[in-house]
């Protein structure tokens, strides 16, 4: 026998349900698939991926006493029903990861499956808690995000599920698979967008149980200067997150400790674990409404003029709006893969307000570009900013770069650090900038040209003609 694990968004040995389920069926055989969804993901997030995953082989590797992930090319219907018929295996176990790719993918492999008496089992471990659980008084998924944080807490998250055994007895005679060093998940990285391996976090279970520990010790600053793009104040956890190298409840769980612990940082602890919860609403949001990421969620706004494209949407994936902070935030984002909470939605208002742009132009560029990229996380932000989203931003809240950079970035900082030319010499982010953007952008614009639609006017045209559509 051997204990069949399919892998996704579960790259941890800590409260990872589907492994100790798998565990207990027998030799542990580990699987991650490179299929449509992986080669369809953003070109920064596979190549995080394969960080991701080149971590958990090793530390699998550990465990096991040298065997690590089976890593298969093809789609789960082709591979696992021939795979589980010649090692006669009944039963698969995988995390759940509710998108609606992943759901179509099981979809077809149950049918595959069932004609045999064959199952896949999914399992917890992605969410705090079950959508179930937490329901508004109708009925449904909570819509306003107040009322759902307050049920999550009154609810209280799952108790995470205990470590994997220290020594995991592996499947001997696993099938031939890629192995993670020779895994090009993104060779479109390696062509002049090196800069990531340059700015990389460490990857894995280990590094994101380290971060988040450090950050603990030090969240009382947190609710300060969390929305400060020029302070290393917030986690920095997304993409552990997103990979689930490490998993919210045990996050959950070891922060409330830590606050307990450190009743000086309890406050700052709180906070960030109601981000957390944000994460978490926008997962019950997907679930409730997979279309999420190509469909705005108050469907009356698809009537809106939104532009689909044109030198506007260039200029801002170019990062060369003309608008500082702006600017600053899609430099960031393109050589680290990572960009300030506080700038995303300042970068996110320009595109869909004062460019008046599709927010799926911008939600699809986000997702070319963050290491952290999260389809729940992305397509809620997205359509909060644009306002035709649940709990949205109303259509006049129009973010104003120059007063939120002085606001949030009053010395400067940040916007020294990524344009050449705001004040001084450049420094190495925005050398970096400059030698990652292909040569196909190399117009002179790229190198702070002036404002591609004026601040005051573009706002002023905005706003009319969000409030002729609302009329
Ligand atoms: P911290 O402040 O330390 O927060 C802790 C955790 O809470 C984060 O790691 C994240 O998991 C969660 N969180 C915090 N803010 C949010 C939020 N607004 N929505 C959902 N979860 C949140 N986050 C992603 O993980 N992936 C995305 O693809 C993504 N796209 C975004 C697009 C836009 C337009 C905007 C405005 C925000 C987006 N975010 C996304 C949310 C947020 O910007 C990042 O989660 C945050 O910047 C990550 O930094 P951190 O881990 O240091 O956050």
């Amino acid at each position: 026998p051997a204990g069949l694990l399919w892998l996704s968004r579960d790259l941890r040995l800590g409260d990872n349900p589907a492994l100790l389920a798998a565990i207990a069926d027998g030799p542990l055989l580990p699987v991650f698939l490179v299929d449509r969804m992986t080669r369809a993901q953003g070109a920064a997030s596979r190549w995080r991926l394969a960080r991701g995953l080149a971590a958990f082989d090793r530390a699998l590797k550990e465990r096991t006493g040298g065997r690590g992930l089976c890593i298969l090319e093809g789609e789960a219907e082709e591979i696992f029903p021939p795979l589980m018929r010649r090692l006669d295996l009944g039963r698969l176990h995988q995390s759940d990861w509710p998108t609606a790719a992943m759901r179509s993918a099981q979809g077809r492999l149950r049918a595959a499956l069932a004609a045999e008496g064959r199952s896949l089992i999914l399992h917890p471990g992605h969410l705090l808690v079950h959508p179930r659980a937490v329901q508004s008084g109708t009925g449904g998924t909570y819509k306003v995000f107040t009322p759902f944080a307050r049920a999550v807490e009154r609810t209280g998250p799952e108790s995470p599920a205990p470590d994997a055994p220290l020594r995991i007895v592996a499947f001997a005679d696993p099938p031939a698979g890629i192995a993670p060093a020779a895994l090009d998940l993104a060779p479109d990285m390696r062509r002049g967008r090196a800069a990531l391996e340059r700015f990389a976090l460490p990857a894995g279970e280990t590094a994101a149980l380290a971060r988040l520990d450090a950050f603990l010790d030090s969240a009382a600053s947190y609710s300060e200067n969390r929305d400060r793009p020029d302070i290393a104040a917030t986690s920095n956890l997304s993409e552990h997150l997103a990979l689930g190298e490490i998993g919210p409840r045990a996050l959950w769980a070891r922060a409330r400790m830590h606050a307990r612990l450190a009743p000086a940082q309890a406050a700052g602890i709180g906070k960030f674990l109601s981000e957390v919860i944000w994460r978490e609403f926008a997962w019950h949001l997907l679930i409730a409404f997979p279309q999420m990421a190509e469909a705005c969620w108050r469907p009356e706004w698809e009537a809106f003029p939104w532009r689909k494209d044109g030198p506007g949407l260039e200029g801002w994936k170019r990062a060369s709006t003309g608008v500082a902070l702006v600017d600053a935030g899609l430099r960031e984002m393109w050589v680290t893969g990572r960009m300030h909470n506080r700038v995303r939605m300042v970068v996110a208002s320009w595109l869909t307000k004062h460019l008046l742009t599709d927010w799926r132009a911008g939600l699809a560029h986000f997702a070319d570009c963050l290491t952290d990229w999260d389809p729940a996380a992305n397509a809620m932000n997205w359509q909060w900013v644009a306002g035709c989203g649940p709990d949205a931003a109303p259509y006049f809240r129009i973010f104003n770069p120059e007063r939120q950079a002085e606001q949030f970035d009053p010395e400067g900082r940040y916007r020294r650090r990524w344009l050449a030319g705001f004040a001084g010499n450049p420094g190495p982010e925005a050398q970096a900038w400059h030698d990652s953007i292909p040569l196909s952008w190399t117009v002179p614009a790229c190198w702070r040209p002036g404002p591609a639609a004026a601040l005051s006017t573009g706002r002023a045209a905005a706003l009319a003609s969000l409030a002729a559509f609302r009329s």
